[in-house]
Parts: C-alpha cells; sequence; structure tokens
C-alpha cells in the first residue's frame, strides 16, 4: 500500500538574503553623490521613508533591485507553471528524470472556494455546495492515488523515470529555489494577489497567491518602509 500524502497548503522559506530598506538608499544617492552614498546605513529614518516612498510612486525601480531574496518553495506543479511565467527571478527545480518523485498532492482545503462566478479576467468564487465539496476532494485524491500507482509500477517494472512521470498529474507537489529581487518581487505580489486598495486589480489563482502571501509577510519584514511604500502608492511595481 503506497503511502500518499495529500495536503492544501503551499510552504515558503527564506533561504537567505540580502535585502534592506538601507541599501535602496545607497544604490539611489549615487546618482548624485557618487561612491560616498556607501556607509550611510545610519540615514535618518524619516529621510529613508522619503526617499523610498519618492522612488516606488515615480517608478525609479532600479535601487530596488540590489536587494534579493532567495526562497525555498514547495508547491503543486500548477502553481510552479505559473510561477515561472516570471522571468525576473532564478530556479532551479527537483529533477523529475533524476529522481524519483514523492508521492505528495495537493488536494482543495475547506477554505478553498470552489464556484467561479463572473467574467473572464475579473472572477469572484464562491463556496460551493458540500456535495462539490466532497466530489472534489473525492475525485483528486481517487485520481492522484491511481496515477501515483501507475508510476510505481512503471518504476518498479524499470521504466526510466522521466517517461513513468508522465502520468503524473499537475497536483503532485515540486520544490525549488527561487531568488528574485525586490523589484521583481514586487511585480510579482501585485500580480499574484487580489488584495482590496491595489491601483490595478487582479484575479490571480488562489493557490499562487497562497504563496505570495508568503513571501509579501517575509518582505514587509525585512524591508519594511519599502513595503510600507509599496502599498501606499497602490502595489504598483515601481
Ligand atoms: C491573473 C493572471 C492571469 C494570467 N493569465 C495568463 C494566460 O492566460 N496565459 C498566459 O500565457 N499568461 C498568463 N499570465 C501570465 C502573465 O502574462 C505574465 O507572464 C506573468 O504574470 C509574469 O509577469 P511579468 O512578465 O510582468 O513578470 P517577469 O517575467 O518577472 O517580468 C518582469 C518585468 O520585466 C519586463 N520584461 C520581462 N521580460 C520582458 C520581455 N521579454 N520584453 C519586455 N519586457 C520584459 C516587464 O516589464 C515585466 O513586467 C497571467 C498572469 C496573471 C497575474
Amino acid at each position: 500500500m503506497l503511502d500518499i500524502v495529500f495536503r492544501s497548503d503551499v510552504d515558503v522559506q527564506l533561504v537567505k538574503h540580502s535585502a534592506s530598506d538601507q541599501d535602496i538608499a545607497f544604490a539611489a544617492r549615487v546618482s548624485t553623490i557618487g561612491e560616498r552614498s556607501l556607509g550611510r546605513e545610519d540615514e535618518d529614518e524619516k529621510k529613508l521613508s522619503g526617499l523610498i516612498n519618492y522612488l516606488v510612486r515615480d517608478r525609479h525601480g532600479s535601487p530596488f533591485e540590489h536587494s534579493v531574496f532567495t526562497f525555498y518553495v514547495k508547491a503543486p506543479i500548477f502553481v510552479w507553471r505559473e510561477h515561472m511565467r516570471h522571468r525576473m527571478a532564478s530556479y532551479n527545480e527537483e529533477s523529475g528524470r533524476y529522481k524519483v518523485l514523492e508521492p505528495e498532492f495537493y488536494v482543495p482545503g475547506r477554505d478553498r472556494n470552489l464556484l467561479q462566478v463572473g467574467k473572464a479576467g475579473a472572477y469572484t468564487f464562491e463556496e460551493g455546495t458540500t456535495e462539490q465539496r466532497a466530489i472534489t476532494s473525492l475525485s483528486f485524491k481517487r485520481s492522484c492515488k491511481e496515477a501515483y500507482q501507475t508510476y510505481d509500477d512503471m518504476i518498479r517494472a524499470g521504466v526510466a523515470r522521466e517517461v513513468a512521470r508522465g502520468v503524473l498529474p499537475v497536483t503532485i507537489y515540486s520544490s525549488a529555489y527561487v531568488t528574485m529581487n525586490a523589484r521583481a518581487l514586487m511585480n510579482f505580489l501585485s500580480l499574484r494577489q487580489n488584495v482590496e486598495g491595489q491601483k490595478f486589480p487582479s484575479f490571480p489563482q488562489r493557490e499562487i497567491e497562497m504563496v505570495a502571501e508568503k513571501y509579501e509577510a517575509i518582505f514587509k519584514e525585512l524591508m519594511p518602509i519599502t513595503y510600507a511604500a509599496f502599498v501606499e502608492n497602490g502595489r504598483v511595481s515601481p
């Protein structure tokens, strides 16, 4: 009997970073004071906040490229398909050719709304009935179990991993390291979350939004002034 894991969340961990509000100042100020811009990390917070707010508001984005985050992320493959459209990031993902994929699959949780209402590009989602929730959960589990059993049978029969993986669904989890600078991260956050007050509303799939929410908490903690300016200016990436 295969030990198949079903889960409804995503993992995001900060692996390393070089990200701080102060770094925005030295990158921005080189244009007016040259190399003396380095070593001014003790810059007055009010001045720093004014500078960062100006840069975000007027969309002078390049100073934010010097702050960099590396995340470890584990998410279903259908989330990775969307995530990897963000080209201003570096990725290294586990391989289905070089290792046997773990039997770990996504199933929508109780808080995942199931009914799509509205027009393309501006959907809202509603909860769904108990019956719809039951058939969704049952169908995900049945089909993932069957697919993984088939995969396992082929692996045991000596079929190459890269061939056998073809039967697995996009709900299987995969893990990767993602490195993004603060500018690219703000672009990701603006597109992959639906937040009250954003200047350009976006309607992302809930599961990638869960990744974005975890990125946002880390961003807020490490770069609170930049984060505040991002929110204040309608969540538009500079
Ligand atoms: C709600 C939603 C629905 C979507 N639906 C679809 C869909 O149906 N089909 C689909 O294919 N995609 C879809 N996408 C993906 C979308 O088109 C983008 O590929 C994705 O959001 C990455 O955005 P980005 O290009 O801004 O990010 P990045 O690739 O990280 O790029 C960041 C910025 O760099 C610049 N840039 C990067 N590459 C280039 C380039 N080659 N030329 C010029 N400038 C560049 C742009 O300014 C860009 O905004 C959807 C995205 C969202 C948020």
